[in-house]
């Protein structure tokens, strides 16, 4: 027996180190604004991706055989966007025009592009998700987000939304658990709410987490769509920091880490645009993107996990669509069909030696971490 899981350690050890071996090898690098980039020639070169300009020197388009994305310098959100399969995706870094060719930020390449294109890290992948925690954001004597003139309140909305979503998962044959049921606080500050539905998960043992939400850009009420929330890669600042030019990056004095989020940096990536492409999918709600954030619901996670933002209460056409029973249904199957597509790519990165694959109970002890480093600070070539 021993000897057996030995074998099977070995060989994914030498599949990894073979499969990662290709995408991971060095990419030439050079410092702009104290950050490590790469050039898009390399990464095309490396990622085995067609490279052609659609703007010479500050659009351009990289494709496979399956994937197609976009990358332009100073584009909207000043080159924090990039366009993959049809998807907006915030990058943790601008992607800068110099001399001719773009770059993109080791970071982002590593943390993202490469999970996104070819969805494996440098170990294997997380076991097939079994436990799913659904977090209903808010609760009690946080009311979330309203819409007063509609008597709508975020919390009810979620909390609806958690239900529909416990009951087609557990349909469809998970298992689930809710970080809460009925309309109570989950903790009696913000802080250790934010502390506390996070850990619900960790102590059940779950393999995935998903938050759920209803945005506001109150008193604005133009704002409309769908964004999906993944906790940025060490280094990098959230998409709204950046966009203000401000610098939440972690490690930091306040939250000194590692954070254990990040050590699942590849695989939130591939849950996150997956659940993305379902939402958009069943909800056809405009696309606000894949964006970073530095949640204290996620930060203390110990599987991967986002936060979904459905669509905005502020918006009064949106809100009466997200006060409809229909259009929660809508987001719970859009949902569950994320999470289905989540483990059906993971499944497919994990060499097919299905008779050692655990049965996974609730009462087992805690899967094992993926072999994903912590961290993966800039290093540059030898
Ligand atoms: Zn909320």
């Amino acid at each position: 027996m021993a000897r057996a899981a030995l074998r099977l350690l070995g060989f994914l050890l030498c599949w990894v180190g073979l499969r990662a071996g290709e995408v991971r090898r060095p990419v030439p690098a050079l410092e702009i604004n104290g950050r490590e980039y790469v050039r898009i020639a390399d990464v095309a070169t490396r990622l085995k991706l067609t490279r052609r300009w659609l703007e010479a020197g500050r659009k351009v388009q990289l494709t496979d055989a399956t994937h197609h994305l976009e990358l332009e310098a100073g584009g909207r959100f000043g080159g924090l966007e990039m366009v993959m399969d049809g998807l907006n995706v915030f990058l943790g870094d601008p992607v800068l025009a110099r001399g001719g060719d773009l770059f993109v930020s080791r970071i982002d390449l590593e943390h993202r592009m490469v999970p996104l294109l070819h969805g494996l890290w440098n170990g294997p992948p997380p076991r097939h998700p079994v436990i799913i925690a659904i977090d209903p954001g808010h609760g009690g004597v946080d009311p979330g987000k309203e819409n007063l003139p509609l008597h709508l309140q975020e919390k009810t909305l979620t909390l609806d939304t958690a239900f529909r979503l416990k009951k087609l998962l557990e349909a469809a044959g998970y298992q689930t658990v809710m970080t809460r049921t009925d309309d109570h606080s989950v903790a009696p500050t913000k802080e250790l709410d934010l502390q506390r539905r996070p850990e619900i998960a960790v102590v059940a043992h779950a393999d995935l987490f998903v938050s759920i939400h209803f945005n506001s850009s109150s008193p604005d009420a133009r704002p409309h769509g769908t964004e999906v929330y993944l906790f940025p890669p060490a280094h990098q600042n959230s998409t709204e920091s950046s966009l203000d030019h401000l610098d939440d990056r972690e490690p930091s004095k306040d939250h000194p880490g590692p954070s254990s989020a990040n050590l699942f940096d590849a695989w939130n990536v591939i849950l996150s645009h997956a659940m993305h492409r379902q939402l958009l999918a069943h909800l056809h709600t405009e696309d606000r993107g894949e964006k970073l954030k530095h949640l204290g619901v996620l930060r203390g996670l110990q599987c991967p996990g986002i936060l979904v933002e459905s669509a905005f209460l502020s918006n009064d056409a949106e809100a009466r669509r997200a006060a409809t029973p229909a259009f929660r249904q809508q987001i719970a199957e859009a949902m569950l069909a994320g999470i289905n597509a989540y483990a059906a790519e993971v499944d497919s990165l994990r060499p097919s030696v299905p008779a050692v694959r655990p049965a996974a109970p609730v009462s087992g002890p805690a899967p094992a971490a993926p072999a994903a480093k912590p961290f993966s600070p800039p290093q540059r070539p030898s």
